[in-house]
């Protein structure tokens, strides 16, 4: 509890999914939250809920004005800004690279990466007029391997992670930390937004999510918002007074590698394959003989 008493957040993409539940979280440890997002009506249900302690804008991270605004509307609504979390994002452009234009590969960059680098550049100002800050910027595990999203999804989320890296040196002289989150599959509405897909076929969605999850990953069960905001509270508080320039994988275990690694069950169907090749191998010598 309180240990963002006295700080002020903004938080990107802050009506669904992770940036609910940190907004969620970063109120519960005392900060004022400003709640950006395009989902107004949702914005003025949570600005209602947290009645003082949010104030939503609507900010659609596409537009370079609507940034600026969101870090001078925090400072006009609490007086300060001590805390971003560049987080807004959906899928992007689901081309292969083969299917690739330049509008999609376009559309992609500057919903995750363009939007990310005009947070940063709007709320230095402000934080250097408080004598620091911390930035969050949300990557994903899709940036750090191939076949976890869309490619242009995956590259902007690489260039996430480089950003965050290149900021944290521009910036550590003015007391001002960037890092970067990369979640891996949490369970959201990003797969399932309201407006395209009918409630039953989310349900689905959802279910097969957490058998991907179980499959996936040493920790069998999909991630939840809290478990990347719980990473994100230690990024924006004092506990990581010394951390920048750093990306944390937030993944149940994703990124350690192949199924048969951590599941015993595919490391005995692995095993009963290489048997049976040895046996085969041994038979043929046999024959042979
Ligand atoms: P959600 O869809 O639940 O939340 C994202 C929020 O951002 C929504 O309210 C969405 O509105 C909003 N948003 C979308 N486009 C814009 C825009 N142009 N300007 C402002 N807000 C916008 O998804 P998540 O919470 O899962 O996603 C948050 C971040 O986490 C994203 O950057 C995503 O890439 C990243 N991430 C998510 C993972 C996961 O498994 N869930 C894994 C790795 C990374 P609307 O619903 O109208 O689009």
């Amino acid at each position: 509890m309180d240990r963002l008493k006295g700080r002020v957040a903004v938080i990107t993409g802050a009506c669904s999914g992770i940036g609910l539940g940190t907004v969620e979280l970063f109120v519960a440890e005392g900060a004022r939250v400003l709640a950006a997002d395009i989902q107004d009506d949702k914005g003025a249900a949570l600005a209602a809920r947290f009645d003082g302690q949010v104030v939503y804008r609507h900010c659609d991270v596409l537009q370079e004005a609507d940034i600026e605004g969101a870090m001078q509307a925090a400072v006009d609504a609490f007086g300060r800004l001590d805390i971003l979390f560049n987080n807004a994002g959906a899928g992007g452009s689901p081309e292969t690279i083969a299917e690739m234009t330049g509008a999609a590969w376009d559309f992609s960059q500057d919903l995750l990466l363009r939007s990310v680098a005009l947070g940063i550049r709007y709320a230095i100002p402000h934080m250097k007029a408080v004598g620091g800050g911390s930035i969050v910027n949300t990557a994903s595990i899709a940036g750090t391997q191939a076949g976890a999203g869309p490619i242009a999804y995956s590259v902007a989320k690489a260039a996430v992670m480089h950003l965050t890296r290149c900021a944290a040196a521009e910036l550590g002289r003015d007391g001002i930390r960037v890092n970067a989150i990369c979640p891996g599959l949490i369970l959201t509405e990003i797969f399932t937004p309201a407006e395209r897909v009918p409630e039953g076929l989310a349900r689905m969605i959802k279910d097969s999510m957490r058998q991907n999850a179980h499959n996936a990953q040493p920790i069998a069960k999909p991630g939840l918002p809290e478990d990347i905001a719980r990473a994100c509270l230690f990024f924006a508080s004092d506990d990581s007074a010394f951390v920048t320039g750093t990306s944390l994988l937030v993944d149940g275990g994703m990124h350690t590698g192949a199924r048969h690694a951590w599941d015993p069950e595919a490391r005995a169907e692995r095993q009963k394959s290489a048997d049976e090749r040895r046996m085969a191998w041994e038979a043929a010598q046999a024959e042979d003989a």
